[in-house]
């Protein structure tokens, strides 16, 4: 994720900080400060958001670690001021493995939320304090109340929340994948109208949650009806193999002229016969303004370069090209390049298949637009 840092890597899994995560931290300490508190109050502020964040980090490693055991690796985990995101190379298909690994998270904060309880048990007693007493509460009740949250708020049963997860996986013990994320996400976006209509009045913020789980329902969905239909399919069926080609040395004048000639957008670049990166249409543009119908492929291109192996499964390459944002990605075979995976292409394989089928899949299809360099 652009504009994130790394804190530290544990069991081979980066854990990435989000610039946007030190607004919230400025944000809390100067909204304090500006309210009168003293300093040592504000540092205990602070100190309480990080405690919050160390539980969202574990909470992200219950899924990674889990995943890692059913041997799926985890990209990284990032901090975002709205919480954490695992990025799990993928979800496990098995329906007991997802559920595990959904599960695991909520698990960690409840957990987090017993030991807590346990400490305070030994050191105050069994009564809990009454609700105007946690916010002004010791430290360890305020954390073992946000974690208590944390599992409810997890598992409310909708995507993108560990519920939504939960609940299609115990569906798709019985029905179809597709169908249970269906009717999972059917299930989720009913309960983000109730959330919604609660909001208007109560409190506003189930209103942010209500959409934030309406987009994550309809996405969850839609990426499921495109598992379903691209299920069985390898990558050398819908790669482009009749493609143009660029030298690192030629001139941004000679591409604009393939450009104007085919209907390629995207030109790898090859380099003593090696694929070493990607021409796009949109560094074409930015770059001849400043280098000239001269410059060189060199300046303009995109080193890093994003492939596909022609045996791979369709379902796999594709979702990498959407957590990249990609339009195009290389196809090689063998080490050698092969093609190119563009989602132009992608959208005729679909129009083509649902024209043939009977059953039309419902699919919104959003063209994604290449990262500027
Ligand atoms: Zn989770």
């Amino acid at each position: 994720m652009r504009w994130s840092f790394s804190l530290f890597t544990f069991r081979r899994i980066s854990v990435r900080v989000h610039a946007t995560f030190f607004l919230l931290l400025l944000w809390i300490g100067f909204s304090e400060a500006a309210a009168g508190a003293p300093p040592l109050q504000v540092l205990q502020s602070l100190g309480f958001i990080l405690a919050l964040f160390a539980c969202v980090v574990l909470h992200e490693f219950g899924h990674a670690l889990t995943a890692a055991h059913y041997g799926i690796a985890t990209r990284d985990i990032t901090l975002l001021p709205i919480g954490g995101v695992a990025r799990l190379e993928r979800m496990p298909e098995e329906p007991k493995r997802e559920l595990a690994v959904a599960v695991a998270g909520p698990a960690v904060n409840l957990l987090i939320a017993a030991v807590l309880y346990g400490i305070l048990f030994l050191t105050t007693g069994p009564e809990l304090p009454s609700a105007p007493a946690i916010m002004r509460g010791e430290f360890p009740v305020r954390l073992l109340t946000v974690n208590v949250a944390l599992v409810v708020f997890n598992m409310l049963p909708a995507f993108p929340m560990d519920g939504g997860r939960i609940l299609r996986a115990l569906l798709a013990l019985r029905i179809s994948y597709a169908q249970a994320t269906s009717t999972a996400a059917t299930i989720g976006q009913g309960l983000a109208l109730a959330l919604g209509f609660l909001g208007f009045f109560g409190n506003p913020f189930l209103i942010l949650i209500a959409v934030f789980v309406w987009i994550g329902a309809g996405q969850e969905a839609n990426m499921a009806q495109m598992r379903a239909f691209f299920s069985g399919t390898v990558v050398r069926e819908v790669t482009v193999t009749e493609f143009h080609t660029v030298n690192s040395g030629d001139t941004l004048g000679n591409v604009t002229r393939l450009l104007l000639s085919s209907s390629q957008k995207d030109f790898p670049v090859i380099e003593n016969g090696e694929l070493v990166g990607m021409l796009s249409r949109e560094a074409l543009a930015k770059a001849l303004p400043e280098h000239g119908e001269r410059g060189s492929v060199q300046t303009a291109m995109h080193r890093e370069v994003h492939t596909a192996d022609a045996g791979e499964t369709l379902i796999n390459a594709f979702t990498r090209m959407q957590e990249s944002g990609l339009r195009t990605m290389a196809v090689t075979q063998r080490g050698e390049l092969y093609g190119l995976l563009t989602t132009e292409n992608l959208g005729e394989y679909i129009a083509i298949r649902s024209a043939m089928s009977s059953r039309t899949p419902r699919i919104v299809w959003e063209t994604p637009q290449l990262p500027q360099s």
